[in-house]
């Protein structure tokens, strides 16, 4: 048999239909687990074997995991030759290579800096300082989740002042335009500009479009229900010339509305392209009969959808438990308990195992359980490593060593550790560089500004200038970030600045493994891309879970139980999974009791998800007590707990309970 043959034999009818057509705009619509991404990946197989080069073909997934699994199993059906490979990654990724070559159309920097949630905030502040609010009070943190729900929705500053029907949302949108701004200013971007600048490029750059679109013969987006309307518009750009699109998505597992998506995109391909050719799968080969029924019955209580049900490819299995727990330590206990069980016995790896959980707060019993009993595990998708004091300010470091223009990063180190630097200079320094609108790091040199200072000030302000510059020679020596950062490190006396900032022994040695940490990263970068600059490996950080699978590609760890959110499990399969917190509150999420019955839907959604993970055993359990701000107070068992029983009164009664608790809440009973 050929090789296009064999792809074509692992596959089902519709499948293999999916796979076989070469060319034109295609759609696979269909439910969780009939293998939507198993026809991504098998299509860029067969495209290869025919004739395709890899490198002219582009995959977006929704994370860098799923990118990783992706390659790897692309890897393992075809050989590609060489470095020769498709790219595969997310929006986040791609939009951040075109801006790296093409953002200084529209006046970035080349190095332009990408600001954090740490450096939003920090920006959004200082707006709030300097712009009159008339009396309305923000929240910095609502703010930014202003920003970016216009941001994900593509809309400007000018655009979201247009649509402003409430004084508190005019005033917002005045500050969005004044924070526009100051990323301008300090050549920025934040997370949500990656998209919403590349679609500005390619509609103001029809040249860059056309030059980057030529870069790839083939497009297929995975997860097509969960584009936002710029992730959208690129991508159909990027797709028009040669038409090759392929999207495969299901319309139940919408569940980044929040962020903007729109399903309504996967309901109107068609329209965008009329010879689209659609695809339905029907057999679901990833979980056992009495999971899928149980998934079948929860979704079925949305209302607005395409009717469909999932049936099992696989047969018979054992029935989903639902367990109720006293708290959340008990939770963590019997669950960890359960896992080490079954590790123990032989019957699963620890990688068998995934806890999914609606939020990151739940996530802190589960990891102290498991550390205790000696479980190896990893957090997937969880940024709080790179929201660390330590390791931000190592980063500001090296992103001051990229751009020594880069405003905030230098003011976060210029007196860390403490070099006698004190907050006057500092002011003095920033007033210098905002009136004549130059880079702080320019002014610093500058001798007019320094003639009133004292010799000790002027000196330690000498020794912060020498050792950028050192640095900076050091990292144009290529040695690697890992030595870079090894170097800096000793240079700056970091150790010195973790025993200031820690209280007790157990902080400094938590300090001291984040930093650890980060150089493991910086190592695994030097190993993966033995010519990578400073700059890239920024910019993956940048991207953390957003980015481009690595060249071999990668999975899971068979020996580390995943712990992972709800929104973050999308795409993946588990043979055990454990679904908790099944409580009013957490899911569905209390900010959705809040909005209404579209909100719920979405979280049903969610719960629909974490379901159709699971391949052999499936445990949803929840808890009659929970601590909450420090309190320990009754839950009530989430509605989709008596949906997932049939229990449609009892699911009802619930839901009238929660609805009539959080709108006292709202109005402060
Ligand atoms: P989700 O909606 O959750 O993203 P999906 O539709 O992308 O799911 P896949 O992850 O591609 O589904 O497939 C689910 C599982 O079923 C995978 O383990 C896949 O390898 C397996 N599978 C899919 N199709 C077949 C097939 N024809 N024969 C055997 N196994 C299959
Ligand atoms: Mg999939």
């Amino acid at each position: 048999m050929t090789r296009s043959g064999q792809l074509l034999a692992e596959l089902n009818p519709a499948q293999r239909q999916a796979v076989e057509i070469l060319s034109g705009p295609l759609l696979v619509l269909a439910g969780a687990g009939t293998g939507k991404t198993r026809v991504v990946t098998y299509r860029m197989a067969n495209l290869i074997c025919h004739g395709v080069p890899p490198e002219r073909i582009l995959a977006v997934t929704f994370t860098r995991k799923a990118a990783g699994e992706m390659l790897s199993r692309l890897r393992g059906l075809v050989r590609l030759r060489g470095n020769k490979r498709p790219l595969v990654g997310t929006f986040h990724a791609l939009c951040l290579e075109v801006l790296r070559r093409h953002a200084a159309c529209l006046g970035y920097p080349r190095g332009f800096a990408i600001y954090d949630r740490g450096d939003q905030l920090g920006v959004i502040r200082s707006v709030l300082r300097e712009v009159a609010t008339g009396g309305v009070s923000f929240r910095p943190a609502d703010l930014a989740a202003m920003f970016s729900t216009w941001k994900a929705r593509g809309l400007w500053p000018h655009q979201a002042a247009a649509q402003a029907h409430d004084d508190r949302t005019h005033v917002a949108a005045l500050l969005y335009r004044r924070y526009q701004q100051a990323l301008r200013l300090a050549g920025a971007m934040d997370f949500d500009d990656l998209l919403l600048v590349t679609e500005r490029l390619f509609e103001e750059h029809p040249q860059v479009l056309q030059e980057e679109a030529a870069r790839f013969d083939h497009i297929l987006v995975d997860e097509y229900q969960d584009t936002n309307p710029p992730q959208y518009r690129i991508i159909r750009r990027l797709a028009r010339p040669h038409g090759n699109f392929c999207a495969v998505g299901d319309d139940d597992q919408s569940i980044y509305s929040w962020r903007g998506a729109e399903v309504e995109h996967i309901l109107r391909f068609r329209r965008d392209w009329p010879q689209a050719r659609i695809i339905r799968l029907e057999e679901n080969y990833r979980s056992t009969q009495p999971i899928l029924d149980m998934a079948n019955r929860v979704i079925a209580f949305n209302l607005a959808r395409h009717p469909k049900k999932l049936r099992s490819a696989r047969g018979p299995g054992p029935k989903p438990r639902v367990v109720a727990y006293e708290d959340e330590e008990e939770e963590a206990r019997a669950t960890v308990a359960q896992i080490l069980a079954a590790v123990r016995s032989r019957q699963a790896r620890p990688g068998d195992h995934a806890v999914l959980f609606r939020t990151n707060d739940q996530l802190r019993p589960f990891e102290a359980e498991l550390r205790r009993l000696g479980l190896a595990y990893t957090v997937v998708g969880s940024t709080s490593f790179f929201d660390r004091k330590e390791v931000r300010d190592l980063l500001a470091y090296l992103k001051l060593l990229q751009r020594p223009e880069d405003d905030v990063a230098l003011l976060r180190v210029i007196n860390t550790p403490g070099r006698g630097i004190g907050q006057q200079t500092v002011e003095s320094l920033l007033a210098r560089a905002v009136e004549q609108n130059r880079p702080v790091w320019q002014v610093l040199q500058d001798s007019s500004w320094r003639q009133g200072l004292s010799a000790r000030v002027q000196q330690a302000l000498d020794g912060f200038v020498q050792l950028v510059q050192q640095l900076r020679r050091q990292a144009r020596g290529r040695r690697g970030v890992a030595g870079l950062l090894e170097h800096l490190l000793e240079s700056v006396d970091y150790q010195r600045e973790i025993q200031r900032l820690s209280k007790t022994q157990e902080e400094a040695l938590q300090r001291q493994k984040s930093v650890q940490g980060l150089l493991e990263t910086a190592a695994a970068f030097d190993r993966q891309e033995p010519r990578g600059s400073l700059r890239q490996f920024l910019d993956q950080v940048a991207v953390a879970d957003r980015g481009f699978a690595t060249a071999e590609g990668e999975r899971f760890d068979p020996d580390q139980v995943v712990l992972i959110t709800l929104h973050g499990a999308k795409g993946l399969e588990f043979p055990r999974v454990f679904l908790v917190g099944m409580e009013e509150g957490l899911l569905p999420h209390r900010h959705a009791l809040a909005e209404g019955d579209r909100a719920i839907d979405e979280e049903r959604r969610l719960c629909y998800v974490g379901i159709t993970r699971a391949q052999d055993v499936l445990v949803l359990s929840y808890c009659r007590h929970r601590l909450r701000r420090g309190r320990r107070k009754p839950t009530v068992p989430s509605r989709f707990l008596y949906e997932a029983a049939g229990q449609a009164e009892m699911a009802r009664q619930v839901a009238q309970l929660a609805g009539q608790a959080a709108a006292e809440q709202r109005l402060g009973r």
